[in-house]
C-alpha cells in the first residue's frame, strides 16, 4: 500500500428507515452504500462517479467522519479512522476536509467570510495570527481581500463554493473529500472552479477524492 493516503475495503452504510411486522419486527434498510473498494494515492485524484441516489455522498459522509459505516474498512495513511468509537481524533480532523455540493447551505448565512474561515483556524492552528491566516487564504484562492468582510449572500454561487474550498485549506489538511463541487454552479464558472482546484493540488500536494455524477 504504499503511496495510498486513503484505503476503503467492502465499505457499506445501511440505514434503518423503519420496521416491518408486529411481532418480528424486522428492520427495514436502505442499502445506501453496498461494498464499495477504492485506494486514493497520494497527491492524486481519484473519481468516484456515479447516478444520484448511489451512495456517492453517503461515501462522502463516512470519509470526513459524519457517519460510522456499518460495515467495512477504511484507513488513512494505514490508520484505522473508526477505530475509537468515540469519534475521530483530532488529527484525522484536520487532515481530511470536505467540499460539499451546494455552498448556498454550507456558509453560515450570518457569518462574514473573515468568521467563516476563523473558526478551523481557530480548532486547528490556535497559534496562527487568525487574520493573517484568513488573508492568506483568499489570496490562495484569488478572492481579494476585502471578501473577509462580506456575508455569504453577497458572492456569486461559483465565489461562495470558492470560500467554501478556502474553509476546507484552512487545516492544512492532505485529503479534501469533493461532493460534486462545480455541481450547483453555472456552467461557465465550473472550470474556473476546476482550474483553482487543480493548481491546489500541483501547489499544496493534496488528494482528491473528487464525487460527481458527470462523466465528463
Ligand atoms: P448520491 O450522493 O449518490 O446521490 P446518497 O449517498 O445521498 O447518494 O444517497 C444514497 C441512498 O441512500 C439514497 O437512496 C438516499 O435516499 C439514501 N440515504 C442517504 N442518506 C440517508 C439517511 N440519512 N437515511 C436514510 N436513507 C438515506
Ligand atoms: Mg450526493
Amino acid at each position: 500500500m504504499s503511496g495510498d493516503i486513503l484505503n476503503v475495503t467492502d465499505l457499506k452504510k445501511h440505514f434503518v428507515i423503519g420496521q416491518e411486522g408486529t411481532i418480528d419486527r424486522t428492520p427495514i434498510t436502505v442499502k445506501a452504500v453496498d461494498g464499495v473498494s477504492f485506494d486514493l494515492r497520494e497527491g492524486e485524484t481519484f473519481g468516484l462517479v456515479g447516478e444520484s441516489g448511489s451512495g456517492k455522498s453517503t461515501v462522502a459522509y463516512i470519509t470526513v467522519g459524519m457517519y460510522q459505516p456499518t460495515s467495512g474498512k477504511m484507513t488513512y495513511q494505514g490508520e484505522d479512522l473508526f477505530a475509537d468509537p468515540k469519534g475521530r481524533s483530532m488529527e484525522h480532523k484536520k487532515e481530511i476536509q470536505i467540499v460539499f455540493q451546494d455552498p448556498g447551505s454550507s456558509l453560515n448565512p450570518r457569518q462574514t467570510i473573515n468568521a467563516i474561515l476563523e473558526l478551523p483556524l481557530r480548532i486547528h492552528q490556535p497559534d496562527k495570527d487568525t487574520t493573517q491566516e484568513v488573508l492568506r487564504l483568499l489570496n490562495m484562492v484569488d478572492l481579494p481581500p476585502e471578501y473577509m468582510h462580506k456575508y455569504p449572500r453577497m458572492l456569486s454561487g461559483g465565489e461562495k463554493q470558492i470560500v467554501a474550498i478556502a474553509r476546507a485549506l484552512a487545516t492544512d489538511p492532505s485529503l479534501i473529500i469533493l461532493d460534486e463541487p462545480t455541481s450547483a454552479l453555472d456552467v461557465s464558472v465550473q472550470g474556473k472552479v476546476i482550474n483553482l482546484l487543480i493548481r491546489l493540488q500541483q501547489e499544496l500536494n493534496l488528494s482528491f477524492l473528487f464525487i460527481t455524477h458527470d462523466l465528463s
